[in-house]
């Protein structure tokens, strides 16, 4: 049987049998994979440890007919804070929920490996929040399915000052083309610029990482939003937010 290694992120893990537990990861060479870890949750199986969300790794994987397994993993960087403080592991679920809920298997992308290894130590140190925002956003642009927030859908005309936005419309609108777009919103200059922020943001972690708070929330909501509607279901890091963190 083929065996093959991979440099990869713990994207998710659910557990299995008395031991075992299926990891999605998601991997440099070949993108998202799932694949079992049989007995990782005893103490003694070498891969105990390995095996946990937010970790980044390399492991062996043996390509089975039905199902992958992993054989062998080593840490090449985990992140305590992550499973020990509360916000950051809310905010980064949130982003790997998103990752994983909009990536198919088997796919390799690059961008989106090296965003979620530059996030993981940001989000373990700095404002979880706003580095959950702007990994999520910079993925969606990588993704194909973005909003437009610096021109105008329809007319194309670069957006300044306060304008509008519409999800069904696929991102902002100007003022002159307001009455052609559907279930506008109102779309303050603070809030565009918030997030042309994010976009831009580089992962250094020494970089400035302060927003109003008022904008903040408003580009969260609004972005959570658009997320749910792309998904038509809701995200369970979202209720868990909602229900412990703010
Ligand atoms: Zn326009």
């Amino acid at each position: 049987m083929e065996t093959f290694t991979v440099e990869a992120v713990v994207l998710k893990t659910d557990d299995f049998g008395d031991a075992n537990r299926v990891v999605t990861l998601f991997t440099k060479e070949y993108g998202k994979l799932e694949a079992n870890a049989y007995g990782c949750r005893r103490s003694r199986s070498p891969l105990s440890g390995a095996m946990q969300m937010f970790n980044h790794i390399s492991a062996q994987i043996t390509r089975g007919t039905k199902v992958d397994t992993i054989r062998d993993a080593d840490i090449l960087n985990f992140y305590d804070a992550l499973t020990k403080d509360l916000e950051r592991l809310a905010y980064a679920s949130l982003l790997f929920e998103i990752v994983n809920r909009m990536t198919f298997p088997r796919q390799q992308e690059l961008e989106t490996f090296e965003l979620l290894t530059k996030s993981l130590p940001v989000l373990s140190t700095r404002n979880p929040k706003i580095a959950a925002l702007i990994g999520a956003c910079q993925f969606m642009e990588t993704s194909g399915v973005q909003l437009n927030f610096s021109r105008c859908v329809h007319c194309r005309k670069e957006i300044v000052g306060d304008a509008a936005i519409s999800l069904l419309d696929g991102g902002a609108v100007c003022l002159d083309c307001i009455d052609a777009a559907q279930d506008t919103r109102p779309y303050p200059e603070a809030l565009r610029k918030t997030f042309e922020t994010m976009l831009g943001f580089n992962w250094r972690n020494d970089i400035k990482l302060t927003f109003n708070t008022r904008q903040l929330n408003a580009a969260e909501n609004f972005f959570i939003e658009y997320v749910q509607s792309i998904l038509g279901t809701g995200l369970k890091s979202v209720q868990f937010i909602r229900d412990f963190i703010n």
